[in-house]
């Protein structure tokens, strides 16, 4: 007999994940060419071309023992203190290796930050739409989410809800940006007035509130549009970066922490973040992939991609007469549902074989999130299914 938390957890997993084995079985029924799977924010481009040569001269030239072997459990200094330095020269900052903690990608990173802060109880506020799997990541450690309801007019966060809701229990708040499901880019007018209200509320509540940036979107902005680095607006602020989308690298789970010296209880915080990493059974990330992206710091997938993919899909379905805003980075549509029942819609969109994820699962019924990081053909392929399906419902 599994655990009771456990049998919770199987009910609530995730729609994305069920709509892509759902897409793995239609492909076997129809044949992969013939499924347009828009579910899984898995990226379909390969990484830049340093990254194989990175791992291939690796593999030839370090010692088997610096690229297989145990190390510290926050990573290799040396690969530290090279992400602390290009961070340091991106956003003149001035981090050192002990203000990184390799992870096992932003999902390990997340679970670490949450082992090392949370209490029973304690609070985390996150703003809707938002990735779903903060709720079990919360629950792994018996924390509780408070959902800040979504601002539907730009996706922008609800910041006066946001200020009623932070409470004495209030131990961390999460901001996702560029934003999986909406793709909106958080302003840094947005940034500047939520660290304030932060900062009003510490003063007030005499508590530790941390704000936790998960940014595995970081790197994929379109038409330059800059994101602010939080750690330069308020003290208590904890970085999670992944490569999993700007070296498309989601399956070899590989991302670090920034804590910065000015966050609260600093040394008992990377303590800690140590610890969690050994006993959550991580031990360290992936050594050999924690020496591939120090050398392969200033890369990135080619955006041009993902931007061609985003300007087809937004005005073809605009013209079809789906309402949704333009994506500024990351690569997900975030469309208003043509039906009030996103979940029935995306039933729906199945007998086109068109896969796509209710805003249900983002706490944010009314929506259905497309994510386009699929090969050019599979959106030109799916646009008149795209196109029928609305027509069907007029
Ligand atoms: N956070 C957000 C907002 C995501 O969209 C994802 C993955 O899609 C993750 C975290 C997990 O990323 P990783 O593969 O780096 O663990």
């Amino acid at each position: 007999m599994i655990s009771k938390k456990m049998v919770d957890y199987v009910k609530g997993s995730s729609l994305i994940r069920a709509m892509f084995e759902e897409g793995k079985r239609l492909a076997s029924i129809y044949g992969a060419e013939n499924v347009y799977d828009f579910s899984l924010g898995n990226p379909n481009l390969e990484p830049p071309s340093t990254v194989k040569e990175a791992i291939v001269d690796i593999l030839n030239n370090e010692p088997n023992t610096m690229v297989h072997g145990y190390m510290s459990n926050s990573g290799y200094e040396d690969v530290r203190e090279t992400i602390a330095n290009s961070i340091n020269k991106k956003f003149n900052t001035s981090f050192t290796e002990k203000n990184i903690v390799m992870t096992v990608g932003a999902a390990g990173g997340l679970n670490v930050t949450f082992k090392t802060l949370l209490n029973p109880e304690d609070e985390v506020v996150v703003f809707a739409p938002y990735f779903g799997e903060y709720r079990s990541y919360a629950a792994n450690y018996d924390g509780k989410l408070v959902v800040v309801s979504p601002n539907t007019i730009d996706f922008q966060p609800n910041l006066d809800e946001f200020k009623s809701k932070i409470t004495d229990k209030t131990k961390a708040v999460i901001i996702n940006s560029p934003n999986n499901p909406t793709g909106v880019v958080y302003s840094e007018e947005t940034i500047i007035k939520l660290t304030n209200i932060l900062k009003e509320k510490q003063k007030e509540l005499g508590t530790d509130i941390y704000l936790i940036s998960d940014e595995p979107y970081r790197e994929l902005v379109y038409d330059n549009i800059q994101v602010p680095y939080l750690t330069k607006y308020y003290d208590n602020t904890i970085v999670g970066y992944s490569y999993s989308k700007s070296l498309s690298l989601p399956g070899e789970r590989i991302g670090y922490l920034v804590i910065p010296n000015e966050v609260s209880d600093f040394e008992n915080v990377v303590s800690a973040a140590n610890v969690a990493t050994r006993i959550l059974g991580y031990v360290n990330a992936p050594s050999l992939f924690q020496r591939v992206i120090a050398r392969c710091l200033d890369d990135k997938v080619n955006i041009d991609f993902y931007n061609k993919n985003r300007e087809l899909l937004y005005s073809e379905l605009t013209s079809y007469g789906y309402n949704c805003i333009k994506p500024e980075g990351a690569f997900y549509l975030f469309v208003k549902s043509p039906i009030e029942n996103d979940i029935e819609f995306c039933n729906m969109a199945k007998k086109y074989n068109i896969l796509i994820v209710p805003g249900t699962s983002f706490a944010c019924p009314g929506y259905i999130r497309i994510a386009y990081c699929v090969a050019y053909s599979t959106i030109e392929n799916a646009l008149p299914g795209f196109k029928s399906l609305i027509e069907s419902i007029k």
